[in-house]
């Protein structure tokens, strides 16, 4: 009889900060995973409970326990070449959204360490931050591959009610207008100069590199109407400004 995953049956799914950790240990030992004893498990229940505990996942402290971390790295082995290869089989089932964390970051062990590390610096420190809106739970936006701490770190900042007001002081005193980034939409024009200030501001730096305690500055800030913001957070995998930029040339010209 196999061991029980969780010792908990009701234990929720494992969300994506908490697979790229796994993924991260799994790849350290893909040739030969350590067992339930070993350090390195023991220390990643305990960074899965400390995050699980502070996003809210669950708030068991002991909910991702050794044995479950163990199981979680043997999934793993059902998506991996370097065992399936082999001819041998994973017998165990794992969800979907393995697969997923898998594709993204099991050939970039650099930027899925980075990732795991900016992940481990952010938890405590975003959580901590009042945030009006429950930005998991907006209509149409997607939690980033990097998962759930992250995402809120960007959306922490952009938010920064200071910021915003200086990235807009600093456009108008340039531009005298505030205008889309992406598709160059221009309120004052279209609704009248006194709504001009609706236009919503965008942090664009990678999010693994995104440590507790940077200062924001302008230059990684974009302004985007809500239009072309809603399309950079339409998928998991966040569009750049350029990106938005293009689609929107690009559609127009066949127009
Ligand atoms: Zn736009
Ligand atoms: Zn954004």
């Amino acid at each position: 009889m196999p061991p029980s995953p969780d010792s908990n049956q009701s234990n929720p799914a494992w969300s994506r900060d908490e697979l790229v950790l796994a993924l991260n240990l799994y790849l350290l030992y893909r040739n030969r995973l350590p067992s339930v004893n070993h350090p390195e498990v023991r220390a990643l229940s305990e960074s899965l409970n400390l995050i699980g505990n502070v996003t809210g996942v669950s708030k068991n402290q002991h909910f991702r326990n050794p044995n479950s971390v163990y199981m979680k790295l043997s999934n793993f082995s059902r998506w991996d070449p370097s065992y399936t290869n082999t001819g041998r089989k994973s017998l165990v089932k794992g969800n979907k959204d393995e697969e997923l964390v898998w594709l993204e970051f099991a050939n970039n062990p650099k930027r899925l360490a980075e990732v795991v590390a900016t992940i481990k610096a952010n938890v405590e420190t975003v959580y901590a931050t009042p945030l009006a809106l429950s930005v998991e739970e907006e209509p149409g936006f997607f939690e980033a591959e990097e998962g759930k701490v992250l995402t809120r770190v960007h959306r922490v900042r952009e938010r920064d009610k200071k910021l915003v007001k200086r990235k807009k002081d600093e456009a108008l005193k340039k531009h005298g207008v505030l205008q889309c980034e992406a598709c160059g939409f221009n309120f004052s024009k279209t609704y009248g100069p006194d709504v001009e200030g609706v236009i919503d501001v965008h942090h664009t730096k990678p999010l693994h590199t995104l440590q507790p305690g940077d200062k924001t500055k302008l230059a990684d800030l974009a302004l985007l109407c809500a239009n072309c913001h809603r399309v950079v957070h339409s998928r998991r995998k966040w569009l750049s400004v350029t990106e938005v930029k293009d689609r929107y040339l690009a559609a127009k010209n066949k127009a």
